[in-house]
């Protein structure tokens, strides 16, 4: 991988941080847009600016054109097998919400709901929520002692009562990576709907909902190079067919009066109002992106760097590493994120103190307190890679962390 070239291509990391160049080790929070994406943006705002679906003039046609092509590209992208099957949603919080609301009818007393214990509370709330309209209950799946997800533990969970598993592809904190596929076969084999949050998987694998076989798959756009404001939830058409809309108004209806109305098909039928128009393009420009790097070799670039990340935090002795990435020996099953803390340094004190060396990583619950209560932690640190990030970045954390141990020890 020509890293540096790739990396040429985000403006953001160009710059100083009080006297060191930035390291940005925040990419599961969210990643850096590449040119590509900002100037798709601006190109449309400037030249083809208009609301979609709606008027006969050029300029609509021209926006409604290249919203849709944008689905057909996200359809391409994770392999969905139709583009109605493609719903633009403002990011992967609410196309869990949109799924959750539009099954509540389908729920009720008895009807147990399996999350995964790692979930992020975007994969969580809503299901609590649904929980308490219709009286189902959400159990967690529990995790074994490395803080994987306990695949003993969910077959025996798993009981014709299930009616949906929503489980994380990969967790925003530790990185681990679940076997979707062969957990959502397992689900299905029981009746059971699945959904996958993808939000950290989209930007380190190639993903094929048709592979994984889940019934709903969700991400956010800019956790993968492109903006915020857009997301997508990806639904078999059958089952997502079935969901009662979360929205209701413009865009999604067939025939409205004062007697009531009907809404429309799919995709538009969960689409009401306008929809985040400029994101959805800069969605298109970050695929485009994607589609043009060896997401092989680029998967193989970060895992090697996550094996440097992982044992130069292993190297030092104050770090606690969570989770696999604590066991050096193997190598490190974890994407993308490594969750640690210093002794018993309070993480935000040791955040405030990378940032003085130039680097950003995230502190905090990462949205994600069950696992925190799990781990018996209030918070932790996070370093989290993208494409750009080098060698030399993962190095100048390394040795920054030593020097905050040191300081603090
Ligand atoms: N799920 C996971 C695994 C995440 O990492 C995040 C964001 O950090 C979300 C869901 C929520 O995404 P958004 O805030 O874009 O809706």
């Amino acid at each position: 991988m020509d890293i540096s070239s790739l990396r040429a291509q985000f403006p953001a990391l160009d710059q100083q941080i009080g006297d060191y160049p930035l390291v940005y080790l925040d990419t599961a929070a969210t990643s850096q847009k590449p040119r590509q994406v900002l100037d798709a943006m601006t190109q449309f705002l400037a030249t083809d600016n208009a609301n979609v679906h709606r008027a006969a003039h050029t300029l609509s046609a021209r926006a409604t054109a290249s919203y849709e092509a944008v689905r057909a590209k996200v359809q391409a992208f994770i392999r969905a097998s139709r583009r109605e099957e493609v719903i633009f949603t403002h990011g992967t919080t609410e196309a869990i919400n949109l799924v959750a609301h539009g099954l509540t009818a389908q729920f009720g007393p008895g009807d147990i709901i399996l999350v995964d214990s790692a979930a992020h509370h975007a994969n969580l709330v809503p299901w609590q929520e649904l929980a308490k309209r219709s009286g189902a209950r959400v159990v967690p799946i529990p995790l074994s002692a490395d803080l994987r997800l306990d695949e003993a533990a969910f077959d025996g969970l798993l009981t014709e009562n299930v009616k949906l598993v929503a489980l994380s592809h990969i967790s925003n904190v530790l990185g681990t990576v679940n076997d979707v596929k062969r957990l959502c076969a397992k689900a299905r084999a029981k009746g059971a709907l699945t959904l996958v949050d993808g939000a950290q998987a989209v930007a380190h694998r190639q993903v094929d909902v048709a592979d994984i076989e889940c019934d709903f798959y969700v991400f956010s756009g800019h956790k993968m190079y492109g903006p915020d404001g857009v997301g997508i939830l990806f639904g078999r058409y059958d089952v997502l067919d079935t969901l009662t809309p979360l929205l209701t108004g413009g865009e999604m209806i067939k025939s409205v009066s004062f007697d009531g109305s009907s809404f429309g098909e799919l995709p538009n039928r969960l689409e009401a109002g306008t929809p985040p128009i400029v994101s959805v393009i800069g969605l298109g420009a970050a695929i485009d992106f994607l589609n043009a790097i060896d997401r092989d070799a680029l998967k193989q670039h970060e895992e090697e760097l996550m094996r440097c990340l992982t044992q130069g935090l292993a190297a030092i002795p104050a770090v606690k590493l969570y989770g696999s990435a604590g066991d050096t020996r193997l190598p490190p099953e974890n994407s993308g994120a490594v969750a640690f803390n210093l002794a018993d340094e309070h993480h935000q004190d040791v955040g405030i103190l990378l940032d003085k060396y130039g680097i950003a990583v995230r502190c905090g619950h990462h949205c994600a307190m069950p696992l925190m209560a799990l781990i018996g932690i209030k918070g932790c640190c996070r370093a989290s890679i993208g494409l750009y990030t080098s060698k030399d970045d993962i190095d100048r954390f390394v040795a920054a962390l030593k020097d905050c141990a040191e300081l603090l020890g």
